[in-house]
């Protein structure tokens, strides 16, 4: 009898065991911290029960880095640090070291290389971006440009601890808003339908894959010139992009109509309220790369104000709740238009929705 074939074992290629890139203290007082506290922005400062202690200095990156960046980082944290480095997910770099003495070395040579060390407590932390240009093959627009155009402009308010309290920012290079939810989220909003070029689909797209992936069935089957292409109802369609993926002859992407918008409010955190979405405050923002300033100058008036007007300890989106969104759009003096109201069909269950479990 034929012997049965054999199962070929799985390969794992998951997130690698973490504790072999850890400092040898973080591994040795694992689960057993005392306490921690931040001597300076941009420093954190952890005491183990044991009785030893490390120090964490935060530097803000670009994210994309290149051979150039990345050698000329490691040759700090080699040379002043103890070769030990994590990334956050908001693409800041940790250093961990375990004398205080080193501190301050490394912080100079961050900065002359153009490094800032920041982005600890009530500042407004490195942008937390979507993949862009480089991963993704949506993009409306790329996603590390608008990051450093931004915080060129929020440098201050990266190495300060000046907010009430943490600021968190995100951008998403397309509607399906990868990004998450931000205290302030800059996400592109296309404002047309595709523009289908019909022929090109016969060649290209699997048919069924673009009508199912359509949120809201605007998507049909269509013979045009004779050959099998699709079809669009605009007035369903919800300009979101979704299609474009699966069928790039779906053209979405448009140097006029691709706009970015700015949504508020957002929040992961349980701390002290629920967590919550974020809601557009400005909408048809000129895409306007390399530096976005129109973006950028109605971020800095959000937070300007929100400094300004916010308790302690408020998150932005805390504030607003507060302070309720008539007053809010007259502090930042952004206009309210009806691209403010949410009038979608699927809204209902939407706006129903939020982390926490209801019985
Ligand atoms: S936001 Fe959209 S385009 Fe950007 S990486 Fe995420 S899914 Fe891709
Ligand atoms: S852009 Fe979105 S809503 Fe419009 S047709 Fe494509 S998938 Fe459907």
């Amino acid at each position: 009898m034929a012997e049965a074939p054999k199962m070929r074992p799985p390969i794992e290629s998951g997130c690698p065991d973490a504790f072999q890139y850890m400092h040898p203290l973080m591994i040795k007082n694992y689960g057993n911290w005392a306490y921690h506290d931040r001597p300076r922005p941009g420093v954190l400062h952890h005491v183990a029960k044991s009785g030893d202690e490390i120090w964490t200095v935060r530097v803000g990156t670009q994210r994309q880095l290149g051979p150039y960046e990345i050698n000329l980082l490691c040759d700090i944290i080699d040379k002043l640090g103890e070769g030990y480095v994590r990334f956050t997910i908001r693409s800041n770099m940790e250093i961990m070291v375990s004398s205080k003495d080193k501190v301050d070395p490394l912080i100079k040579a961050f900065e002359e290389a153009g490094y800032p060390v920041g982005g600890t407590g009530n500042s407004v932390t490195m942008i937390s971006h979507t993949q862009g240009w480089l991963h993704c093959d949506i993009p409306g627009t790329d996603a590390s440009g608008v990051v450093k155009a931004l915080m060129d402009d929020l440098h201050e308010e990266f190495v300060k601890e000046d907010m009430p309290n943490r600021v968190h920012i995100t951008t998403s290079c397309c509607q399906i808003n990868c990004g998450g939810q931000g205290d302030i989220a800059i996400n592109v909003q296309h404002t047309k339908p595709p523009k289908i070029n019909h022929d090109l689909v016969a060649n290209i797209c699997e048919r069924p894959s673009v009508v199912a992936r359509c949120p809201v069935a605007a998507i049909r089957p269509a013979m045009v010139n004779g050959k099998p292409s699709l079809e669009v109802d605009e007035k369903k369609c919800i300009c979101c992009g979704a299609c474009f993926p699966p069928c790039p002859p779906m053209q979405i992407n448009d140097p006029e109509h691709s706009k970015l918008a700015i949504w508020v409010g957002g929040k992961n955190s349980n701390a002290r309220s629920k967590p919550m979405f974020h809601k557009l405050v400005a909408a048809g923002v000129p895409n306007n790369p390399p530096r976005w300033p129109e973006a950028g100058t109605i971020v800095k008036k959000i937070l300007k104000v929100y400094k300004k007007d916010a308790k302690d300890w408020e998150r932005i989106g805390d504030w607003v709740e507060r302070i309720g969104w008539p007053r809010f759009f007259e502090l930042t003096e952004l206009p309210f238009t009806k691209f403010h109201i949410d009038n979608w069909r699927g809204s209902r269950h939407m706006l129903n929705q939020s982390a926490h479990i209801r019985f």
